[in-house]
């Protein structure tokens, strides 16, 4: 039986259905912006896309927290004769997880849906088997007719992601696309948030940063170290569980 129900923060839920492949990142800079944007004593976004907020700037030493906004996506490069469209991935993907999945493409016109395929098994033989696809030989299925009826719902750019919505599994375990880093969004956000309405002010200057473009080569963190400038970094992302039991 399922335990007594969960309400998770609003915060956390709004960064996890914001989709942001890395350089395509304003639906979760948007939501950052909403929630940490009014905490803040300064609120800044530079030109790569991050996201600076600042509490306490006469404060001293400088802490600055950091964690990305971007997540992991995949863009359309090419478009068949039949109107599959072929893909490369932003970000470091393992490509055996890519095909199978049900994907949400933003395009100027709005969302829309398609399914990651390949080869099917029943044509394959027994050496392609065994191993993982190339980038080249995966697809995504929008169920057009041809490429001139794909290209009328897609353009060759337009960046994709997995259709893995926000679930709790037996009443309290989060599951979602992107948890990488959207929790960490949320803690660094939510400190600052909380920091904000302390009655106590901290004596350091605290910089919570929403950095972009970290899954593509840890891009926003470094220019945004070299704006802050910071005495004590704290960089808040994802682990893996290897602790034995
Ligand atoms: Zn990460």
């Amino acid at each position: 039986m399922a335990k007594s129900s969960y309400t998770p923060p609003q915060f956390l839920t709004d960064l996890l259905a914001a989709r942001s492949p890395s350089g395509d990142e304003f639906e979760t800079q948007a939501v950052f912006d909403q929630y940490v944007g009014p905490a803040a004593d300064i609120y800044r976004k530079d030109a790569l896309g991050n996201r600076l907020a600042t509490l306490n700037p006469e404060g001293d030493p400088v802490l600055m927290l950091a964690e990305h906004l971007d997540e992991l996506g995949l863009i359309i490069t090419y478009v068949n004769e039949q109107g599959f469209l072929y893909f490369n991935t932003i970000g470091g993907h393992d490509k055996i997880m890519i095909p199978g999945h049900r994907v949400i493409i933003r395009t100027t016109a709005g969302s829309i849906k398609g399914i990651t395929g390949k080869r099917a098994i029943h044509l394959m033989n027994p050496e392609d088997c065994k191993r993982v696809p190339e980038i080249h030989e995966m697809w995504i299925d929008i169920g057009a007719k041809s490429k001139s009826d794909a290209l009328q719902r897609v353009s060759i750019g337009d960046t994709a992601t997995y259709d893995h919505e926000f679930e709790l599994l037996h009443g309290t375990i989060g599951t979602a696309r992107a948890f990488d880093n959207k929790a960490g969004a949320y803690i660094v956000g939510e400190t600052i948030i909380r920091l904000a309405r302390a009655k106590k002010k901290p004596a350091a200057q605290v910089v919570a940063v929403g950095t972009a473009q970290e899954e593509i080569g840890v891009r926003g963190a470094t220019t945004s170290s070299y704006a802050i400038d910071p005495h004590i970094a704290i960089a808040v992302d994802v682990g893996h569980a290897t602790e034995s039991s």
